[in-house]
């Protein structure tokens, strides 16, 4: 574990801010104050970027796509997809070249962005593919499920229409079902569907990211990561797209909590698992 890990357990950052969207953008179905989804826009709107990626439920079952979104109704539509993970940078890859965009926002996971990170860094040399990917988001990560078997295991067990299921949250006490009903199972009782790799992943706010955001207490938190961003953050507010605020004390403890909590975790499962 490298010990930065553990010196900084939120990685290098510039400010951390609560964001929310204004009335400027109006997602319809993001639980924490649309602040991703309106700086998405802000940067769409102004040819900053030519599409945004991320994944996204398929409405059937529980497996997942990438959804490109290029105009600003795109991204407003596709504000809540955020949850899932999936054999990401291959689709990915494939979706910017066959889509042909030349400057892309993805929103991902730590373990995805610190991959892309990588890719911009140390370019493969027969893809442009991190030269083409302008600005990278990662979203809070406490672990990721196998799927099939949880959705079997609270079928049985808690006789829940898996059918029905519009979204899950996954916190660090606890994993949210929305759908015929809200099934907040204690993360404790699922932790055995939980990815073997996510026991062993140590980077909670993704620390390779220009920007980190995750939902704390209803609200957008964005951990601000470098000079670009800061500026971005800021012309995004001059715009009138997004409200910033430096966000408290109390909050930034508790999102190192978090963060310290999964280093912990990794460092106990790396020895058993490896
Ligand atoms: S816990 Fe780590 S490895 Fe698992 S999905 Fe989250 S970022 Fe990726």
């Amino acid at each position: 574990m490298p010990e930065w890990y553990q010196e900084k357990p939120l990685g290098e950052y510039e400010n951390i801010y609560v964001v929310a969207a204004t009335e400027k953008v109006q997602p319809k179905r993001t639980a924490a104050g649309g602040g991703i989804t309106a700086l998405l826009c802000y940067l769409i709107d102004n040819n900053m970027i030519d599409g945004a990626a991320t994944s996204a439920r398929d409405v059937e079952g529980l497996g997942g796509r990438i959804v490109v979104a290029r105009t600003r109704e795109e991204i407003i539509r596709t504000a809540g997809n955020e949850w899932q993970v999936l054999p990401f940078t291959n689709k990915l890859m494939e979706t910017i070249e066959n889509e042909d965009l030349k400057k892309v926002a993805v929103v991902g996971l730590p373990c995805q962005i610190h991959f892309i990170r990588q890719m911009k860094t140390f370019p493969l040399v027969e893809s442009n593919f991190g030269n083409r990917v302008q600005f990278l988001i990662s979203l809070f990560c406490y672990g990721t499920f196998a799927h099939e078997s949880i959705l079997n295991y609270i079928k049985e067990k808690h006789g829940m229409d898996i059918s029905s299921i519009k979204e899950i949250k996954v916190s660090q006490k606890s994993v949210k079902f929305m759908g015929e009903k809200t099934l907040e199972i204690p993360f404790g009782e699922l932790s055995k569907y939980i990815h073997m790799g996510c026991l062993m992943c140590p980077d909670y706010t993704g620390a390779f990211s220009d920007i980190s955001a995750g939902n704390i207490g209803g609200k957008t938190i964005m951990i601000v990561r470098n000079k670009i961003s800061e500026e971005i953050l800021r012309e995004a507010e001059g715009s009138g797209y997004i409200s910033t605020s430096k966000c408290d004390e109390e909050t930034i403890k508790k999102i190192e909590e978090r963060a310290v909590e999964k280093i912990k975790r990794a460092s106990e499962y790396i020895p058993r698992l490896l």
